[in-house]
């Protein structure tokens, strides 16, 4: 058969179809597949109709090889895919036509878009200064004061619980306090994405930019999930937005559980983007500023702790402020619960379930290596060495992996630890560990418990 008709494509394509929800899943089945149109197939290319570059991207980056297979199947023979852009693939009766047809404008509802609410507890005022915050501190303030005029993109980068959306959110405030009519968009990068989807799927792209590509602050968190979550074509989505609000001076600020190096994203022009502007990072907080953290909150709180208290909690838990946020939430919930003076065994038994879990152990790269030798029965000296046979590189990306998880060895000095090989290959290293623990739960579970063991010693 080569030439089928209109009727038989439809009927093709809808055959397909429930045959591809189960092989690419169901988001992208509705989202893309759906609304797309079979335009043509004449015995050896199909060509699907799709709603727009980005669908077409996305479809062809990640699930061409799952169509073509299905289609292949249903006809017997082999079927190449191709897509292509048209206006509108609303579903009409004569799809070939639809190319040159023109869509009705979609209806501009901007309030689907909305950005996520700033929540009030994170302003300037709430903000504790030390020398681990200073510099991030003094960049939002300035970046707070003239949007898009002095630091652009501004980009917070620590490990979890340091404030970065603490930092973020107080710009947001700032700004509105200060320029009610100017356009604040706060949202994490996961939301960004599913809202991207969203609106590819109701055929609303348009609006869907028109939002983002006209604010005036856009605040975005936990940007590690643009490439984490869904790949390239939300990267590239990503990017475009950017690009659009920096070249017309406005401002963007980004936080991230990473620095812009590290980030796990495809696009080194958008890696190179985002360190155009200014990055900034936060560290732990000594423990004198953990006592004025906790002093604040307490304050906050309308609870009166002695400094013994105070000293004992910012002493025992070391690393994340919002695990020391909630040992303090708890000892406040505690006192208003008994007319009794809170005594310190009674903290001590509180923060116990607290310290525990987070303070973690300094490890070395040495220990690392020694662990993973011996767990994976191999010799330090060959993970350390030049060998680059399979039942030694596996060993060595795990450790490498573990090197960059559990200390605050640079890229550099990780790499000297492996025969001074270079950041690239330790970053190699890094990156294919970090993928096959999405994919292969084996691996997840190896790391686990390595990591455990590492920090329990
Ligand atoms: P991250 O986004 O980096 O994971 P958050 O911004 O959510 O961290 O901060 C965690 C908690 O710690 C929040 O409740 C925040 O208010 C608090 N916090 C972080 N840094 C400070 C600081 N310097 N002063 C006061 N509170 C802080
Ligand atoms: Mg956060």
């Amino acid at each position: 058969m080569s030439q089928a008709s209109t009727v038989g494509l439809q009927d093709l394509w809808h055959a397909a179809l429930s045959a591809l929800a189960e092989r690419v899943g169901q988001a992208t089945c509705d989202s893309f597949l759906r609304r797309a149109v079979p335009l043509q197939y004449d015995g050896q290319v199909f060509v699907l109709g799709v709603a727009s570059q980005f669908a077409k991207n996305w479809l062809e980056q990640r699930h061409l090889p799952a169509i073509g297979t299905c289609l292949t199947e249903l006809l017997e023979e082999p079927v190449q895919v191709q897509m292509q852009v048209v206006e509108s693939t609303d579903q009409s009766p004569h799809p070939p036509a639809l190319a040159g047809s023109t869509a009705a404008a979609a209806p501009s509802d901007e309030g689907d878009f909305s950005s996520t609410p700033l929540n009030p507890k994170y302003a300037f005022e709430n903000f504790v200064v030390a020398d681990c915050n200073r510099f991030a501190h003094a960049a939002a303030q300035q970046v707070a004061k003239s949007p898009g005029k002095s630091y652009n993109p501004l980009f917070i980068h620590s490990k979890v619980g340091l404030g970065k959306t603490h930092l973020l959110q107080a710009i947001g405030h700032m700004v509105i306090d200060q320029h009610p009519a100017s356009r604040v968009v706060y949202i994490s990068a996961e939301d960004f994405v599913n809202r991207l989807i969203t609106a590819i799927r109701d055929n609303r792209t348009a609006a869907f930019r028109r939002k983002y590509r006209h604010v005036d602050v856009w605040l975005v968190d936990d940007i590690q999930f643009i490439a984490a979550i869904e790949g390239p074509a939300s990267e590239e989505e990503f990017f475009h937005t950017f690009n659009t609000l920096c070249e017309t001076n406005k401002q963007v600020v980004i936080a991230s559980d990473a620095p812009p190096r590290h980030l796990q994203i495809m696009n080194d022009r958008l890696r190179s983007r985002l360190e155009m502007g200014i990055v900034a990072d936060l560290r732990c907080p000594d423990v004198e500023t953990r006592v004025a953290i906790l002093e604040k909150k307490a304050e906050a709180e309308g609870v009166d702790l002695s400094r013994e208290i105070l000293e004992y909690v910012a002493q025992r838990i070391e690393s994340n402020i919002r695990v020391l946020e909630g040992a303090l939430l708890k000892i406040c919930a505690y006192a208003s619960l008994t007319d009794e003076e809170l005594t310190m065994p009674a903290v001590q038994d509180i923060v116990a379930d607290y310290s525990t879990a987070t303070t973690q152990h300094r490890v070395t790269v040495d220990q690392i290596i020694e662990h993973v030798a011996a767990q994976m029965d191999c010799d330090t000296a060959d993970m350390r060495g030049p060998k680059r046979t399979q039942e030694i590189v596996w060993p060595r990306q795990i450790a490498i992996y573990l090197a960059r998880e559990l200390t605050d060895e640079t890229l550099a000095s990780v790499g000297k630890s492996f025969s001074g090989r270079d950041h690239s290959t330790v970053l190699h290293a890094y990156n294919k560990v970090s993928e096959l623990l999405t994919t292969d739960e084996s691996v997840l579970w190896l790391i686990n418990d390595m990591k455990n063991v590492l920090q329990a010693d």
